[in-house]
């Protein structure tokens, strides 16, 4: 694959502009079964097309939006795939480097600390059985030290910012009771009033561009005293205690995806199937309605996720050499992105606490 394309910011871009600037500026777009059949046709070409034309899977690599945030889901994860030193020590066919379609060296993963952009598809551990594959601490290897990758941790901010930041802006306060107070609201109303923005729906775009603003300002300033407090490089800091922020989208994420998955997804989904393949069977409702109570059990996704990412911050902050104190307030500066977290989802609480749910909430997904 030619250099300018060997980039994995390609996927990452794709995903946060390509998809999600667009899903809150034009929230019915992808929903159109012509664009939605037009996208997924073509990104399967693709795939296809650099798939024969260049090795190494390459496309699922550097490319494809998915792909971009695999690494992500490896160092939450509880599984770990690694190889047995004693029978790597002298081996001397290299078999499951061989297998690997990624071209990965698996007996390298335990050294390294990470597991690079493994997909665990198995093919190392069917060509020998020096591979290991074990249940281990969910996100155990952020424990460590490793050799950071910039990309990883931008995967995490940026998807913070275009998923769960955004989300709690436009979907969360912006379907309460205060939504008209909200800055983004107030900014897309000043432009609206001299410009015709037809079918743009221009609170999401701001809410959008908020989210990406505080989050990199939070980010960027956080890292920026932390580095001050524990008198290390910049790089060095952001890079190292980035990888906290990997649970924020993550597991923060599941609140909204599990949500949806009950109030509407399972059932288009199903019936999309029923429908497309004219099956005979009976159409299916959702599993749940917006007004149901229990649904709320999903929010907790979201305390989980700060939590877990204060355990990850705490063991990274550990990794470097300093006082106790200068660690406990680089500590508390880098964790600027998680505090606003939580804070934003707090006030989403006590603001529908105060001043109930507006009436057509339900009535406000994206359609
Ligand atoms: S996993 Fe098997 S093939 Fe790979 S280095 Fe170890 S012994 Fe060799
Ligand atoms: S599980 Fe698949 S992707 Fe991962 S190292 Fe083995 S062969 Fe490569």
């Amino acid at each position: 694959m030619p250099s300018w394309l060997k980039n994995p910011w390609w996927g990452l871009g794709l995903l946060i502009i390509g998809w999600w600037a667009v899903t809150y500026s034009f929230p019915g777009f992808y929903r159109i079964p012509l664009v939605t059949a037009i996208l997924f046709t073509a990104i399967t070409a693709i795939a296809f097309l650099l798939y024969y034309v260049y090795k190494d899977m390459s496309y699922c690599k550097y490319v494809c939006p998915i792909g971009s945030v695999t690494k992500a889901f490896g160092r939450i994860s509880f599984t770990w795939l690694g190889s047995y030193k004693e029978d790597c020590s002298d081996c001397k066919s290299f078999d499951c480097a061989k297998a690997c379609p990624y071209s990965l060296k698996p007996f390298t993963f335990d050294n390294k600390n990470s597991m690079e952009d493994c997909s665990l598809c198995m093919e190392c551990s069917s060509a020998c059985d020096a591979i290991s594959f074990k249940i281990v601490k969910p996100s155990s290897s952020l424990y460590k030290k490793f050799k950071f990758d910039k990309i990883e941790v931008w995967t995490y901010i940026l998807i913070t910012a275009a998923i769960s930041i955004t989300m709690s802006f436009h979907h969360g306060l912006g379907r309460s009771m205060v939504a008209k107070e909200m800055p983004w609201n107030n900014t897309a109303e000043y432009f609206k009033s001299f410009i015709d923005f037809g079918s743009l729906d221009v609170v999401g775009l701001f809410a959008f561009l908020y989210a990406m603003i505080a989050t990199l300002g939070l980010v960027y300033g956080g890292m920026y005293l932390a580095s001050r407090a524990l008198k290390a490089e910049f790089n060095k800091t952001f890079y190292t205690l980035g990888y906290a922020f990997a649970p924020l989208f993550i597991i923060g994420g599941l609140s909204h995806l599990l949500h949806g998955f009950f109030t509407s997804e399972y059932a288009d989904i199903v019936n999309g199937f029923i429908y497309g393949f004219g099956l005979n069977i009976e159409e299916v409702k959702n599993l749940a309605s917006k007004k149901d109570n229990w649904l709320i059990i999903f929010e907790a996704f979201k305390y989980i996720a700060a939590i877990w990412a204060f355990i990850i911050m705490y063991k990274r902050v550990n990794l470097f050499t300093a006082s106790k104190y200068a660690k406990m307030i680089a500590f508390f500066f880098a964790s600027f992105l998680i505090l606003f977290y939580l804070y934003i989802n707090l006030y989403r609480v006590y603001v529908v606490q105060t001043y109930g749910v507006p009436p057509h909430a339900s009535h406000m997904h994206h359609k």
